[in-house]
């Protein structure tokens, strides 16, 4: 991964830690590298992968999933990409909306209600970002310079921009 696009991703990851986090749900670790992932059983490959201690996907808290899913998309409109990154990143992010979708088909969402859901998501993914940006920025350095960063870092950092 090139210097900058290592900078998307990080921020992209360090958004659905800390939207882990902000629901409650502990990140046992954060990880900014190639991996092939399976989703939805389709094979893909990621530059990044979060990983932390969430509920099994419930109509109860699918807009909370949503909305971490989507913080990685959102957490990226305060800097600017160009276009081959944007791209790139679109690509990447497939796996976020195959996620989603995982999640409709797993729940047998009525299609009336998706749109609902992803509202939802929305407004979620916009309290995670609103509410932590430092955060996640720093939380993103980290993992730039060292590819990992577990999950008792991740609280520490969201403790202390919290009472900064
Ligand atoms: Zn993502």
């Amino acid at each position: 991964m090139n210097p900058s696009r290592r900078k998307v991703r990080a921020i992209h990851e360090a958004a659905h830690a800390v939207g882990c986090e902000f629901n409650g749900w502990p990140v046992k670790r954060v990880l900014l590298r190639e991996e092939r992932t399976v989703v939805a059983g389709v094979p893909s490959s990621t530059n990044g992968f979060t990983e932390a201690l969430h509920p099994k996907p419930s109509i109860e808290f699918l807009g909370l999933l949503v909305g971490v899913a989507l913080s990685g998309y959102g957490a990226l409109r305060r800097i600017d990409l160009d276009r081959a990154e944007m791209e790139h990143h679109a690509k990447n992010t497939g796996l976020d909306w195959q996620t989603i979708e995982g999640y409709f088909e797993e729940l047998h969402v009525e299609p009336g209600y998706k749109l609902a859901a992803i509202y939802d998501g929305v407004a979620v993914a916009e309290d995670i970002l609103n509410n932590n940006p430092k955060a996640i920025e720093r939380i993103s350095e980290v993992l730039v310079q060292t590819s990992e960063i577990n999950g008792d870092d991740v609280r520490r950092i969201i403790k202390e921009e919290q009472s900064n």
